[in-house]
């Protein structure tokens, strides 16, 4: 997916209250005065960037907008679909066949995804039923293909 359209996803938002989760860009990997490792990190959302430890964070807020900024790019994916679904904007099929796509392809976790849904009302309890109602396609697909 291009950095535009999830520009775009960001401009639907479903819960104006909600914390905005953008993915952290890491650059310039170089060793402080202290001996440990610093990077610059610039915010998806804003494009503010500041310098900030290396390692031992998976996701750390934007000092500029507020937004918690992931290093994990599928977080902020998953939160655009969940948005967009919630907003009426995209089929609920159409969501959680991405939000399923960035489960399978990294170390998010179904669980980890539920929650996020639970953010814009869509009940941990939907995300699992979709996921079930999937496999049992991809079962029912193989087998018409094996046959
Ligand atoms: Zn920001």
């Amino acid at each position: 997916m291009s950095t535009q359209a999830i520009n775009r996803f960001r401009a639907i938002n479903a819960n104006p209250n909600r914390t905005k989760r953008a993915e952290a860009f890491l650059k310039n990997k170089r060793m402080s005065i202290g001996g440990s490792y610093v990077c610059d990190v610039t915010c998806g959302e804003c494009n503010d960037t500041a310098a900030a430890a290396f390692g031992g964070w998976d996701a750390i807020a934007c000092s500029q907008c507020g937004a918690e900024m992931y290093r994990h790019e599928a977080i902020p994916e998953i939160d655009s679909y969940y948005r967009l679904y919630a907003a009426g904007a995209c089929d609920k099929w159409h969501a959680f066949a991405q939000i399923f796509a960035y489960i399978d392809s990294s170390r998010v976790t179904l669980k980890q995804a539920a929650k996020i849904g639970t953010e814009y009302w869509v009940p941990e309890s939907a995300t699992y039923e979709m996921r079930q109602r999937f496999n049992a396609l991809d079962a029912a697909g193989k087998d018409a293909v094996t046959s």
